[in-house]
């Protein structure tokens, strides 16, 4: 694991392209010009008005029309599109890459990534996925900032399979740069980080879009009125909810089996408070939101929320740190 602020190179990589300038691609761009760790940061989007944003934010020095384009002369290329295009993205850049470039991702599925670009990925240019588990419920060109990744988590998964001297400076090269983006970085095996997140944001999402959907269905309570008394509870539920349709269908697509295994669990576990309620049995309901206060307390010890009541709403400048996607 590598802490935030180690030791830094002055720059990493001098060249970036980032392929998709969202939240997450924006925010890459932002942060690494931030730390002074790249000279040029090249960045494609399909739109020109997206484009247009991202020159005008600062978020990249240099747009171009096509991913194969904005990629040609990088030594970093970071794949930052939903994860459903990812294979064909890096169908259209393989014939453009620099031999020796290091290519990444910042998907929030890691096996069906691997999948989908492995087989794309030309001799002598360096694969190694990534996640930063960082992110907020807005979304495009707009929504970036450059303290995204400050005391978060990036999780890398390096293949396996590569074990050349070549592949490890790579690894520890991505591993530098995010850090000084601001992250923690930790390594991982794919398929575990699919069953990680599967339990820790993508089955979380799943049940945000269930609820509010129910609300939504319900006819003995009006719409109205679920938005009128929307207490905490659901008011939370409902940020979630509101997270990008295009990829959290990505995500659920993309993770099925850990998802499915998980909701396997997570429905085990709701029929038995369901018979707790039934049957009046308040040992286990008590015990069991002791044991889940327990853990929101490690959370915030482990500095990943705010303690702060309403999640510190009431403070203007609060950025709200969560959707570990
Ligand atoms: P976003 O804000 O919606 O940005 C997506 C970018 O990808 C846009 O620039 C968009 O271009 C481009 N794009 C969309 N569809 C494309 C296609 N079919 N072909 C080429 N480019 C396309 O998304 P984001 O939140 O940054 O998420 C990007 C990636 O980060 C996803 O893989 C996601 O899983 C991962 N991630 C997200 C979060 C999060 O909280 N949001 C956290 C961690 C990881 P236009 O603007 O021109 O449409």
């Amino acid at each position: 694991m590598t802490k935030r602020n180690e030791k830094i190179s002055d720059v990493i990589f001098e060249r970036v392209a980032l392929i998709g300038l969202g939240l997450i691609g924006g925010s890459i761009g932002l942060a690494a010009k931030r730390a002074g760790i790249v000279s040029h940061v090249a960045g494609y989007a399909r739109s020109k008005e997206t484009r247009d944003v991202a020159l005008e934010r600062g978020l990249i020095d240099s747009a171009y029309d096509s991913a194969a384009a904005a990629v040609k002369d990088a030594d970093l290329v970071v794949l930052c599109t939903p994860v459903g295009v990812l294979g064909d993205v890096a169908a259209d850049i393989k014939e453009s890459l620099k031999p020796g470039a290091v290519l990444t991702d910042v998907g929030s599925v890691k096996m069906a990534v691997v999948d989908a670009v492995m087989p794309h990925v030309p001799e002598g240019v360096h694969f190694i996925p990534g996640h930063p588990v960082a992110g907020t419920e807005h979304s495009g060109p707009h929504a970036g900032f450059a303290e995204l990744f400050t005391d978060r988590w990036c999780i890398l998964t390096p293949l396996a399979a590569q074990s050349s001297d070549a592949y490890s400076k790579a690894v520890n090269d991505l591993d530098t740069f995010w850090a000084a983006c601001g992250s923690n970085v930790d390594r991982m095996d794919p398929k575990h980080h699919d069953l990680v997140l599967a339990i820790t944001s993508h089955v979380p999402h799943l049940i945000a879009y269930n609820i509010v959907g129910t609300a939504d269905d319900l006819e003995t309570v009006t719409k109205s009125e679920v938005v009128k008394y929307s207490a905490s509870g659901f008011r939370d539920f409902t940020r979630i909810a509101a997270s990008d349709p295009t990829m959290w269908r990505d995500i659920f697509l993309n993770n099925k089996d850990a998802v499915l295994e998980m909701l396997t669990r997570f429905n085990e576990d709701l029929s038995a408070l369901q018979r707790a309620i039934r049957w009046g049995d308040g040992d286990a309901l008590f015990n069991l939101f002791t044991r889940t206060r327990d853990i929101r307390r490690s959370i915030i010890e482990a500095g990943q929320d705010s303690d702060e009541p309403d999640f510190g709403r009431s403070h203007a400048h609060f950025v709200t740190p969560e959707d570990e996607n």
